[in-house]
């Protein structure tokens, strides 16, 4: 038996599983377990319109970018696919056509 948490809602203590789901007696509120979980363990990485990005998603990049350690440009307008987000500085990994496996800012990026 796992302890089922308290209402994200309204603080409760007596909620109660139904199903897949999970309910609060005392303000109605419902919410599924695992997606609350999820929810707090990820960190919310933001693209420079402050759109939320997701590992899958393609962005483009929106000011040239030098590629540490060589001569190469990652230049503005550059499309990754299927990003990867990771913790730290550079949220973003990736692979650049032409350049290859690289991190990227969120913040120099935009949701295509
Ligand atoms: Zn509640």
């Amino acid at each position: 038996m796992s302890q089922l948490p308290p209402c994200p809602q309204c603080a409760s203590e007596f909620t109660y599983e139904d199903g897949a789901q999970l309910v609060c007696p005392e303000c109605g509120h419902e919410w599924s377990e695992t997606e609350g979980a999820a929810a707090e363990s990820e960190k919310i990485i933001r693209d420079a319109n402050g759109n939320e990005l997701q590992d899958g998603d393609s962005v483009t990049v929106i000011k040239d970018l030098k590629v540490k350690g060589s001569s190469l440009v990652v230049k503005v307008g550059t499309k990754v696919k299927r990003i990867r987000l990771v913790g730290g500085d550079h949220d973003i990994d990736c692979k650049v056509d032409g350049i290859g496996p690289m991190k990227l800012k969120s913040e120099f990026v935009k949701k295509v």
